[in-house]
C-alpha cells in the first residue's frame, strides 16, 4: 500500500508577530526561528552564562531550583521547565540544541511551542533583578 509521508518545514519565524520587520529569513530546516532571532537568543544566553552571580546563586531541590539575589535578598523559584532551561544554558548549550532538548524533554507538540516557552521564560528572567542590568535580548 503506497503511503504519503509529510513533514512541515518552517517558513515563518515564531516571533514574526511580536516585532514586525525585525525578522529575517528562516534558514534552519526544523527550527521556526529567523536568523535575527537566533542571534538575539545567542546573545541573551551568553549574558546569562557570563553572569557569575546567577550561576553561584542556583540551588536545586528535587526537580526545582531557586535563584537567590544576595544583594536584594530576593529568592526566585523556578519550576521544572525553568530549572531545565537555566541548567542547559549554564552547561553551555547553544540555542538550537536547547530548543531540541526542550522539545524532547517536555514532549511539546512542536518546536514552535518550545521556542515560545523559551522566549517567555527568558523574558521573565530578564525582569528579575538578577540580570536586569544585563540588557534585553530584544534590544537592537
Ligand atoms: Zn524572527
Amino acid at each position: 500500500m503506497p503511503k504519503i509521508k509529510h513533514e512541515t518545514i518552517p517558513i515563518r519565524c515564531v516571533l514574526a508577530d511580536e516585532k514586525a520587520g525585525a525578522c529575517t529569513a528562516v534558514e534552519h530546516t526544523t527550527l521556526p526561528l529567523c536568523k535575527f532571532h537566533i542571534e538575539d537568543l545567542e546573545r541573551t544566553i551568553k549574558r546569562i552564562r557570563e553572569a557569575d552571580h546567577l550561576r553561584e546563586s542556583l540551588t536545586e531541590k528535587g526537580g526545582e531550583a531557586f535563584l537567590f539575589n544576595r544583594k536584594s535578598g530576593t529568592v526566585y523559584a523556578l519550576n521544572t521547565t525553568g530549572t531545565f532551561i537555566v541548567k542547559e544554558i549554564l552547561s553551555g548549550k547553544n540555542p538550537i540544541s536547547l530548543i531540541e532538548d526542550m522539545h524532547e524533554a517536555f514532549l511539546t507538540d512542536s518546536r514552535t511551542e518550545a521556542v515560545r516557552d523559551l522566549f517567555g521564560f527568558l523574558r521573565e528572567v530578564q525582569k528579575t533583578d538578577l540580570i536586569a542590568s544585563l540588557g534585553n535580548y530584544e534590544s537592537k
